[in-house]
């Protein structure tokens, strides 16, 4: 059985390969480890190999996990659907969220968002056409989400997030991906960020302009949901 460390070596190289082949530094994809459903000892591996960026979707088990893992230099990325009354502990305890998909949320992150701790920095979750999940913005509402969005402070305004529906056709893969980076450049605002790409479909979302890619099962193994599903 591979380890962690192999793992991560194997995905360092796919995203290499991948900025390689679509003509950007290495340096400009950054990798955003899902440890969603892992133990924290898994977490505390992959850091041991170098990984220093988390992405949680479900907050109790996050909480859990970072309570465990205090002594360590993590950085902890919110990418699950959120609820109103949740979002006190995610700006208390989170530098990213990758999964505002509306403005009352991202209005009670600012809210909550500590005095003292630099912005939260924000994606917003789109849901393009044929997305498996219900979850994000449509397309049409995101100049406006965006623009209020922008406006409000103790957050930052960084890009957009996608989970396409899964496909095994690289072209449809680069399809959509491409055009969640035009929906960004169509948006009149300075934003860095493109949050796509997962275990299966990271080359392609690199070849389209990702600047995170969120990958679980390529790292730590297949999720095991024959125990219930952690409740958001
Ligand atoms: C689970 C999850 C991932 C990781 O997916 P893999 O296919 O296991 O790499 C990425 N993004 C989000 C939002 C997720 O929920």
């Amino acid at each position: 059985m591979s380890t962690i460390a192999d793992n991560l070596s194997s995905v360092s190289a796919r995203i290499t390969a991948a900025t390689a082949a679509a003509g950007r530094d290495a340096a400009s994809v950054n990798l955003l480890a899902v440890s969603k459903t892992k133990p924290a000892q898994a977490v505390r591996e992959a850091h041991a190999a170098g990984q220093r960026h988390f992405g949680e979707n479900y907050l109790q088990e996050a909480l859990a996990k970072q309570a465990e893992l205090g002594d360590l230099d993590l950085t902890w990325h919110f990418i699950g659907p959120i609820q109103s009354n949740k979002t006190r502990p995610i700006a208390e305890h989170f530098d990213w969220v990758h999964s505002v998909d509306r403005l009352k949320i991202a209005e009670r992150l600012a809210e909550q968002r500590p005095a003292g701790k630099p912005p939260l920095n924000i994606c917003l979750q789109v849901n393009i056409s044929g997305e498996a999940s219900k979850a994000g913005c449509a397309p049409a509402d995101l100049p406006a989400l965006a623009k209020a969005v922008a406006a409000l402070p103790g957050l930052r305004l960084r890009g957009l997030m996608a989970i396409p529906q899964p496909s095994t056709d690289v072209a449809e893969q680069n399809a959509v991906f491409a055009q969640v980076n035009a929906l960004r450049d169509s948006l009149d605002l300075d934003l860095d960020t493109l949050s796509m790409g997962m275990s299966d479909d990271l080359e392609a979302a690199i070849a389209q302009g990702a600047t995170w890619v969120r990958i679980g099962t390529a790292l730590f193994g297949a999720r095991d949901y024959s125990k219930p599903e952690p409740s958001a």
